[in-house]
């Protein structure tokens, strides 16, 4: 190439007078990652199978645990509880219930709990939940627990559960605000949890804040980033728009004109899931919640970015 042309003229002067990247570490600088996957309880048998060849899939990973969800409303409690029963009869995996406080009494969602520990589940993620669909915002069940840090209080005075709560690094969307939020996340702790799981989100420095301000106020437990593969943007956008997720502008352009093109979605949706574990992980981050959504091949690609390897066979 001719070196005196205008081009090359630029890219020299970019070189020199723009910002210089650093690559990100290489695994074997790093610990290797402790995982955990969340899946939700199939609705129809062909869900059911997907599910299953999902967590097949996953279980050489050996996660730390791999969590069920409970629908919106706990409308999904005989489900979840099945699935839950099966992951701890047929596999090695460690299973974790969501249970939530909207639309039961206390005592029945005492009971579903009393159900889990003589099942063999040890691990609860303990949420208020989300009103069922079509319902004006969220009421407590009259004789209900409120909000969940009140269901952690419950939780503890049946068993000694290990209990995660959800985090919000944007702030949930119904606080009043960042602060108040913060001050439930603590409640929370207080009441017993060791763990929080974030809500999802794309903007790797909001997170990094958020550690920041939780750090500040005084809570130690892990508070591990819960990832999102993003498989359907256009689907992704409307939702995060309902949870208080931020969706920044920079992912709007990466899967622009890629409505029809579900391959290099794919791709692309790799590329920016990776991107961000590996920015967590350069930051020290070394606990990571995958939200399945019942699709292995995507979390495995970045499970295994991570540094997590299949355990060896017999
Ligand atoms: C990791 C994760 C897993 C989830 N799994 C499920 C699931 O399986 N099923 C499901 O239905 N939903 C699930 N959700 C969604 C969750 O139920 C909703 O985000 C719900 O709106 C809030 O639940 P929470 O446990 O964070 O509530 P809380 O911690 O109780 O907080 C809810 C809101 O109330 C405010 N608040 C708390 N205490 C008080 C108080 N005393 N007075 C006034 N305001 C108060 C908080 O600031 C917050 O705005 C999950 C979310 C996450 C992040």
């Amino acid at each position: 190439m001719d070196q005196t042309s205008p081009a090359a003229a630029g890219t020299l002067q970019r070189w020199l007078t723009g910002p210089r990247v650093g690559g990100l570490p290489h695994l074997a600088a790093l610990p290797a990652p402790r995982l955990s996957f969340e899946f939700f309880p199939p609705r129809t048998e062909a869900l059911e199978a997907q599910l299953w060849a999902c967590i097949r899939r996953l279980e050489p990973l050996r996660p730390a645990f791999v969590s069920v969800t409970y629908g919106a409303g706990g409308t999904t409690q005989a489900r979840t509880h099945a699935t839950v029963a099966r992951i701890v009869q047929e596999t090695s995996l460690v299973p974790a219930a969501h249970l939530t406080c909207v639309g039961a009494t206390r005592a029945e969602v005492e009971e579903v709990a009393r159900r889990y520990w003589e099942a063999g589940v040890r691990h609860i993620v303990a949420l208020r939940g989300d009103p069922p669909a079509g319902a004006t915002g969220y009421a407590p069940h009259p004789g209900g627990f409120a909000y969940a840090a009140d269901l952690v209080a419950g939780l503890k005075r049946i068993a000694p559960f290990e209990i995660s709560v959800a985090a919000y690094p944007e702030t949930h969307p119904a606080a009043v605000s960042p602060e108040a939020d913060l001050d439930n996340l603590k409640r929370k702790i207080d009441a017993g949890a060791t763990r929080a799981i974030t809500q999802y989100f794309f903007d790797t420095g909001v997170y990094l804040r958020f550690l920041d301000r939780c750090a500040a106020a005084g809570i130690t437990v892990p508070i591990v980033p819960g990832i999102m593969p993003v498989s359907n943007f256009t689907q992704m956008r409307k939702f995060s728009a309902m949870c208080g997720a931020g969706v920044p502008d920079w992912m709007g352009t990466l899967f622009e004109g890629l409505e029809e093109d579900a391959e290099t979605r794919r791709l692309v949706a790799a590329v920016v899931a990776a991107e961000q574990v590996r920015l967590l992980q350069a930051n020290g981050v070394d606990e990571f919640h995958f939200y399945t959504l019942n699709r292995p091949d995507l979390v495995y690609a970045i499970a295994h970015l991570l540094g997590a390897r299949p355990a060896p066979r017999g």
